[in-house]
């Protein structure tokens, strides 16, 4: 009720967009609001996102939430992170559906800003963290992590967090952005929140909109996938290569899944392993017809 209210009145001012939540389209203006929260001794979480938010983003809004006095979310489809022919121009988005989602989870502010001004012309500085990102997903998408490394970095400059959240869903993205925290002394704590699936275990994303009715079921294969080899590593097994034989059959059994990478590496060097005794980062990438999806377990340390 509130909402349409709201709505009806900026479409009666002639505006587009519903201000649900406060609304801060420039580097200057979330500039100068972290600076007075940060002056009232407040403390900042910020949530990073793409926006066409769902659960899996709100549940990671709750994790600032628990933590923080003002909780910033970012909507910024960055371009620096997409290749030559990925999905950047069709990327989902829907302003008014997650600034709406966004009040309804107490966000105090939503940071987003054009790609004029975070890149301005003449824009030629990048943050190349060159270990972790030049594996799993950093083969098949050249450049990703250097998009996200610089993004991240301006973000962090910019809104100035105490904690940065981030899901688990992202894996490799969360390891890329705890070693440059680390190397770049960037005075930011990182939580990792836990992926957030459907019903049925499909892990939220925003590109499973971009899935037909059949497809939709055939995204199933990477849970199905990930549910063997946590089933097999609790019954025991310790070989990578018999997790991965088995997660492969299952892959096989789905024409339309065609996977990218399927590895089994240690999660702080993210490099393989043959035999699992520490933490343990269970991963893949799959195509499922034109769509990329990710998803990963992470299987904890031996006792
Ligand atoms: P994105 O908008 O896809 O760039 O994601 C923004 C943040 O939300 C990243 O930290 C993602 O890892 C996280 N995220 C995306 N999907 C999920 C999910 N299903 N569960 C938890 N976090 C997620």
């Amino acid at each position: 009720m509130m909402i349409q209210a709201q709505q009806s009145a900026n479409a009666a001012s002639g505006g587009l967009e519903s201000a649900l939540v406060k609304t801060l389209r420039t580097v200057c203006e979330m500039q100068r609001e972290s600076v007075a929260a940060r002056h009232a001794h407040k403390r900042i979480g910020l949530v990073p996102t793409m926006g066409f938010l769902h659960e899996g983003h709100l549940s990671l809004v709750r994790l600032a939430r628990a933590r923080c006095d003002v909780v910033v979310v970012s909507l910024f489809v960055n371009p620096t992170q997409f290749g030559v022919g990925e999905d950047l121009a069709e990327y989902p988005c829907d302003f008014d559906r997650d600034s709406a989602l966004c009040q309804a989870a107490h966000v105090d502010a939503l940071f987003c800003p054009g790609v004029g001004d975070m890149y301005p012309g003449g824009y030629s500085t990048y943050v190349e963290e060159r270990e972790l990102s030049a594996v799993l997903c950093g083969v098949s998408r050249p450049g990703h992590f250097r998009g996200v490394a610089t993004v991240v970095t301006k973000l962090f400059n910019i809104v100035q967090p105490d904690i940065a959240v981030f899901g688990q869903k992202d894996a490799q993205q969360y390891r890329v952005i705890q070693q440059l925290t680390a190397d770049l002394n960037l005075p930011v704590e990182l939580v990792l929140g836990p992926t957030f699936r459907e019903a049925d275990g499909l892990a939220m994303s925003s590109r499973n909109r971009y899935l037909s009715g059949g497809e939709r079921e055939d995204a199933l294969c990477l849970y199905h996938a990930l549910q063997t080899a946590q089933a097999m590593w609790g019954a025991g097994a310790r070989r990578a290569a018999d997790l991965r034989t088995a997660m492969e059959s299952v892959l096989e059994k789905v024409p339309s899944a065609q996977p990218e990478y399927l590895e089994i590496v240690d999660y702080a060097t993210l490099r393989p392993v043959c035999h699992i005794t520490g933490p343990t980062l269970v991963a893949l990438a799959v195509r499922i017809g034109r769509t990329r999806l990710i998803d990963n377990v992470i299987l904890p340390p031996d006792e």
